[in-house]
């Protein structure tokens, strides 16, 4: 039991309730993702835009119900590509960001769905709005790029108790209204959900 992708994926569904598995296939070759499509997982993270077209170009085209979640920082200038290739950019961050997103839906005419990426540990190293900027970037988004955020994401600080930060996630969505809370990962998607996430992104529980 477990000693396969198809297993570990059936044992985490079964954990997580009604929420969402996003496997999470960066620095996976496409061999290891097809053993998770044949297993009949259809929902992936990639965290760099261009790793994620080197494997998932032909996939989608050959498996055209694969859903795409990115799930790592994205610069502006692969925002282009980054809206044409995903099916959900989980990481919309920044001003800039959201402008250069909502250029690149004008351009293909093609609308990936959009969440927040919010900094809840305030760590000066990481991407994500500030959790207290989280709802006026909110606003800044739908006035002044026509972009509508559907959910929220986050990364807790590493090597702390993830309860409070998933906590005052749980506090944002319902705050803000949001469709999806996008967290948990390998280590703690079993409190994430306890806390009302409604999608876990997991690698290395998945692809080892
Ligand atoms: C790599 C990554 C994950 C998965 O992490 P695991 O600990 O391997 O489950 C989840 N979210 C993001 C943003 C990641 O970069």
């Amino acid at each position: 039991m477990n000693n396969n992708i198809a297993d570990r994926i059936a044992d985490i569904k079964s954990k997580i309730g009604n929420a969402v598995l996003t496997a999470v296939s960066k620095n996976n070759p496409v061999s290891r993702i097809r053993e998770a499509i044949g297993a009949g997982h259809r929902v992936f993270g990639e965290n760099r835009v261009k790793e994620a077209m080197e494997k998932f170009v032909s996939l989608k085209e050959e498996f055209p119900d694969i859903e795409l979640h990115m799930i790592g920082a994205l610069q502006t200038n692969k925002a282009l590509m980054a809206a044409k290739l995903f099916d959900v950019i989980e990481t919309i961050d920044r001003p800039e960001l959201a402008k250069a997103v909502s250029a690149a839906i004008m351009k293909i005419g093609k609308k990936p769905r959009l969440y927040m990426e919010v900094n809840v540990g305030g760590e000066t190293q990481k991407s994500g709005i500030e959790y207290d900027k989280a709802e006026k970037f909110l606003r800044f988004c739908l006035e002044e790029c026509n972009l509508e955020i559907e959910g929220l994401m986050c990364i807790p600080p590493q090597g702390e108790n993830p309860e409070p930060y998933f906590e005052k996630m749980r506090l944002l969505k319902e705050k803000l209204n949001m469709k999806h809370l996008s967290m948990g990962m390998s280590e703690d998607y079993r409190i994430a959900v306890k806390f009302g996430a409604t999608e876990v992104r997991i690698g290395s529980a998945i692809f080892k």
